[in-house]
């Protein structure tokens, strides 16, 4: 019966990533749940980054072209590392910079408004973030909100694909949506609106910060335009670590109007030249010198997810995240507490977490659990996300983790809890 702390122990001990744990710090009697927002530090993360320092600290300016791999290329060898976890060409990826600021990047090249075809179509799910960047370059044109960005509306707090589909209209210029959306973990069939819009000539790109790292992508198969998505959250390497880049390869030619001397044509930036002429590879879409100690720990995190395989990672992450909604079914059924589960349950459909929506004393639940030692995290109004991570966490987190929601719930423990929230839940 897999109620029982048993059924949990015994999956762990045969689970083939098990051994994974011991390679990343997590917090001192914590179980961590937020992977999805802040990944852990690894020990190959933090091996990573010490060295670097080093060779700030011995070799200064030649770690240029001295570091071990050279700090010079460092942004390029750490972006095609991420090639097998997305299913593209190495030179179609670039590491460096920021999640946001590469969609600015990207739109500058990709968001061409003609007289009519010049809106966005974006969704009302998606990290606000992305849509505060899309309606600046709308702005930017001399173009209009809320006319020129077609927002898709969500159903019951999914978002139907064949909605957005319909709304692929001939006035359309760019499509830009999440792989996963934020808040209910679903997940887009990237591949089916990438084939939709480009039937209709809309170029389409990803943010992909909730997927890459836990779901296995195939970007050059599905002919995707380009994508974008950052490496802190799923990818381990830490609190503002340098974000990635994929341009599909056929756009290399086009031209990265938010220049910078690093997009240069790499073997001649030095020359220094006043004529912008970018690489022709992903790497011309970069703008500044990279973050080295960033990209540092970044090629240690992901040397761990490349050891453990990402079909492996997924599907752990799966059995785990089935695991936590079969243990809510029986243990808090929805009837007796008001609890939703907020995720899609079809599995296929749904990332590395689940979302409960509970009451209006979910922000108290919240902080129950935290007092507890459980780390989740709450978005507005009353969700609490879940983020079991295949290679950290363990079945015996997840039971612990709903048997003592339930105990909160049921003896009523949260209500010693203030119904405030914090500037960051
Ligand atoms: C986390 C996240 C971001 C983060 O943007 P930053 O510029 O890195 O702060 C952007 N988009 C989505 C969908 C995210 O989940």
């Amino acid at each position: 019966m897999n109620l029982e702390k048993e059924f949990a122990l015994a999956r762990d001990s045969h689970d083939p990533l098990a051994s994974f744990k011991n390679r990343f710090y997590i917090p001192p009697a914590a179980v961590y749940l937020d992977g999805n927002s802040l990944g852990l530090m690894s020990v190959d993360s933090e091996k990573s980054i010490i060295r670097a320092m080093k060779e700030w600290k011995t070799r200064a300016i030649n770690g240029w072209l001295e570091g071990e791999p050279p700090w010079f290329y460092l942004a390029e060898e750490t972006g095609s590392m991420a090639h097998t976890l997305v299913g593209a060409k190495k030179e179609e990826l670039i590491c460096t910079g920021t999640t946001t600021v590469k969609l600015h990047a990207l739109l500058s090249t990709f968001y061409k408004p003609l007289k009519n075809r010049k809106k966005i179509l974006a969704d009302e799910l998606n990290f606000p973030s992305d849509i505060y960047a899309l309606k600046g370059h709308i702005k930017l044109r001399g173009l209009n909100i809320p006319e020129d960005l077609i927002l898709v509306a969500a159903k019951n707090g999914f978002l139907e694909e064949k909605e957005i589909v319909r709304l692929m209209t001939p006035e359309v210029a760019l499509i830009i949506l999440p792989s996963v959306l934020y808040k209910s973990g679903q997940l887009l069939d990237m591949a089916y609106l990438t084939k939709e819009a480009h039937e209709r000539g809309i170029i389409i790109g990803f943010d992909c910060c909730h997927s890459v790292g836990i779901i296995p992508h195939e970007f050059d198969e599905w002919g995707i335009d380009f994508a974008f998505w950052c490496s802190y959250k799923y990818l381990n390497a830490g609190p503002g670590s340098p974000a990635f880049l994929y341009i599909n390869r056929k756009h290399f030619p086009l031209e990265p109007l938010l220049a910078g001397w690093f997009g240069y044509l790499k073997h001649k930036q030095f020359d220094m030249l006043l004529d912008f002429k970018h690489a022709q590879n992903a790497g011309g879409w970069q703008i500044s010198t990279p973050p080295i100690l960033g990209l540092a720990s970044v090629k240690g995190a992901l040397s761990v997810i490349l050891e453990a395989g990402i079909k492996n990672i997924r599907k752990k992450s799966i059995q785990l995240t089935e695991y936590f909604i079969n243990l809510v079914d029986q243990l808090l059924p929805s009837g007796k507490f008001g609890i939703k589960i907020g995720s899609p349950r079809n599995a296929q459909q749904r990332s590395g977490h689940v979302a409960l929506i509970g009451k209006d004393n979910f922000y108290q639940v919240f902080s129950a659990l935290k007092a507890r030692g459980f780390m989740p995290d709450f978005r507005p109004p009353n969700i609490i996300r879940f983020a079991p991570i295949a290679l950290y966490n363990t079945y015996l987190d997840v039971w612990r983790t709903v048997n003592t929601l339930k105990e909160i719930i049921d003896k009523l423990e949260y209500l010693k809890f203030p119904q405030k929230r914090l500037e960051i839940t």
